[in-house]
């Protein structure tokens, strides 16, 4: 039987169930964090995390993909304890999340290098808790693919051909990164079908998306509620589109909601969210999304196809 690892280990792959492919229960910076804790509060990020996941439990969610990676603050013990508390499955990622700012460590180190500390996460767990990384995680966005975002592409290449483990690749659609991700991928001899196209819901340029899927990626329409970058109207429109053109098979809904956020000082955020991202949450899409994608024709086969089937496909 295939599996896929977990924070609690190897998970029989028709064992995921409903899965939400793109959430964070807690998105924090860490030099931040590490130098002035003060700055945080523990048991109400704790609370928020235990609180979102039992509310996504509540709406059928079996399995939640959390690709926080290097400076996104990972931390296995973490999502691991939320696991338990909840049981939900929770999947972790290795790789590095930046849009071009590389330490002086990496800066140092050639692909292969960074590659090999991907595989370790892999092969020997996260952090020293045995926790296995299922997929590797790299990033380009506004600056599109500079070279340091090259570097990090190739070195989640190799290892995704090293472990044949798949990887999700963050991504800016206004600027068109996601067709330069894919080339990166397709030189370094990495099967389209591995690669998730993080954000492209961020667009709702069908000719952009569709030239993308005939690279043989995956998509992430994972951004719902984040109207800043695309108001829901519009992200619900492309998706209906692109169901009616048959890619069902290639799409995964998602909102990349944080528990816990800490973007922008807890006052500004507070005042910006009612313009940026007034319905964002954990659950936003069963709330008002997916009962409206099914009012507007989408059928239950394809819900089914994208929150239980190419969940298993992808990570397979
Ligand atoms: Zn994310």
């Amino acid at each position: 039987m295939p599996t896929v690892e977990t924070v609690n280990g190897p998970v029989d792959l028709e064992e995921l169930g409903v899965t939400l492919i793109h959430e964070h229960f807690r998105a924090t910076d860490e030099a931040l964090r590490f130098q002035f804790p003060h700055l945080y509060d523990e048991t109400a990020e704790w609370e928020s995390a235990i609180s979102d996941a039992h509310a996504v439990k509540g709406h059928g969610v079996r399995t939640l993909v959390e690709p926080s990676a290097m400076f996104l603050h990972r931390d296995a013990a973490f999502s691991k304890r939320v696991a338990d508390e909840t049981g939900l499955n929770v999947i972790l990622a290795t790789g590095i999340y930046t849009y071009d700012h590389l330490p002086q460590p990496l800066l140092t180190r050639n692909e292969d290098q960074i590659a090999e500390i991907f595989v370790h996460d892999i092969e020997n767990g996260i952090q020293g808790t045995g926790i296995k990384a299922a997929f590797i995680k790299c990033a380009a966005d506004e600056p599109g693919v500079t070279p340091n975002i090259e570097k990090v592409h190739r070195a989640a290449a190799r290892a995704s051909r090293q472990t044949g483990r798949p990887i999700m690749a963050h991504s800016h659609p206004k600027s068109g990164t996601g067709l330069d991700q894919m080339k990166i991928f397709d030189d370094e001899g990495v099967d389209a079908a591995k690669v998730q196209v993080a954000h492209t819901g961020d667009t709702d340029d069908l000719d952009y998306i569709e030239r993308l899927l005939d690279t043989g990626c995956w998509i992430g329409m994972d951004r719902y509620g984040l109207d800043v970058f695309l108001p829901t109207e519009q992200r619900q429109a492309t998706v209906l589109a692109l169901l009616e053109n048959g890619h069902a098979d290639r799409m995964f809904l998602s909102q990349d909601w944080a528990s816990t956020l800490d973007w922008f000082a807890p006052e500004l955020a507070e005042e910006i969210k009612p313009a940026m991202a007034p319905n964002w949450s954990m659950t936003f899409l069963f709330e008002q999304v997916i009962p409206e994608l099914k009012e507007r024709g989408m059928t239950d086969e394809q819900l089914d196809q994208m929150m239980v089937e190419n969940p298993k496909r992808w990570l397979a």
